[in-house]
């Protein structure tokens, strides 16, 4: 039986709880306890990652967990959990997410949120680092020239545009097309990781490496990211998932800008497409400019 919590502990553990619902962050599991001692009690919340470096060992290294010390027994389900239709509850989520001010890109001159865009039940997910201008101008993501780039890499996959959802790990442009920052990353990424466990893919392909580092929560260079799936699970979502989806294959590929920069690299780009096709069971119907 568990001793009750202290006063102070239980005020500091619902405001830490507020703090992630502000974040997004709903679903938290309770792992079980490590050895610290005979009769210690310890329960973690590892909502952050939902990534357990159990399953993959060879990142045990490479992340630092993100993890508070807390003990709760009743969790808040996400609004659109119980939402059988992706499209309502891809709504929900928008809403939640409302005229966002969570992160510093809010004042530093965006137009627009960019939420994401296309099939809500789509197999298929590209994931980018951020809006550009163009995409903060017309307030969809990948519509400049990477994205014209990008729909050229998806119909070579023999696909539609409008068969796949198009996302970014943040919603709003960071000033001078910057990379965003750890910060900004870590409070977006939660209404991704909701999008993603609400569209349910197959398939997510990272384009670059601030998508892949901020999905499978590593850091390593393009050269050891690509060639190879990860298994993935939304973070903070693990243990929420139906027994129907537990996860997506993930893919890490150049950011189609990247490509623009080097068209060299295309080459290496198709490669990675061709794997995901392949698990997709997907025919190449042209070839990637
Ligand atoms: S980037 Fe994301 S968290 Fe930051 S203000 Fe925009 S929507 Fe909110």
């Amino acid at each position: 039986m568990s001793s009750p919590l202290d006063p102070e502990l239980r005020r500091a553990l619902a405001e830490r709880l507020r703090y992630y619902h502000e974040l997004g962050i709903y679903d938290f599991y309770r792992r079980k306890p490590r050895n610290f001692g005979a009769g210690a009690s310890h329960t973690t919340l590892e909502n952050q990652s939902g990534f357990s470096s159990r399953d993959q060992p060879e990142l045990r290294e490479e992340m630092p967990r993100k993890s508070a010390a807390v003990a709760v027994e009743a969790i808040a389900p996400r609004p659109e959990q119980n939402v059988g239709d992706p499209v309502a509850a891809l709504r929900i989520i928008r809403e939640d997410l409302g005229d966002c001010t969570r992160c510093k890109l809010h004042k530093q001159g965006r137009k627009q949120i960019v939420f994401g865009v296309g099939n809500p039940r789509a197999e298929l997910m590209f994931v980018g680092e951020g809006p550009g201008a163009d995409e903060d101008a017309q307030g969809e993501p990948f519509v400049g020239r990477a994205g014209q780039l990008l729909n050229n890499m998806i119909k070579a996959m023999g696909l539609r545009r409008e068969d796949v959802y198009i996302a970014n790990v943040v919603k709003c442009r960071p000033p001078g097309n910057r990379t965003p920052e750890r910060d900004e990353c870590e409070t977006c990424s939660p209404f991704l990781m909701r999008q993603i466990a609400t569209i349910k893919p197959k398939v997510v392909v990272a384009l670059g490496a601030v998508a892949a580092k901020n999905l499978l929560a590593m850091n390593a260079p393009m050269s050891e990211l690509r060639g190879r799936f990860y298994d993935f699970t939304p973070a903070g979502m693990r243990g929420t998932l139906s027994d129907a989806w537990q996860g997506a294959k993930l893919a890490v590929t150049y950011h189609p800008a990247f490509l623009l920069r080097d068209p060299r690299q295309k080459g290496e780009a198709w490669k990675d497409l061709q794997m995901v096709m392949k698990y997709l069971g997907l025919k190449p119907v042209a070839k990637s400019e």
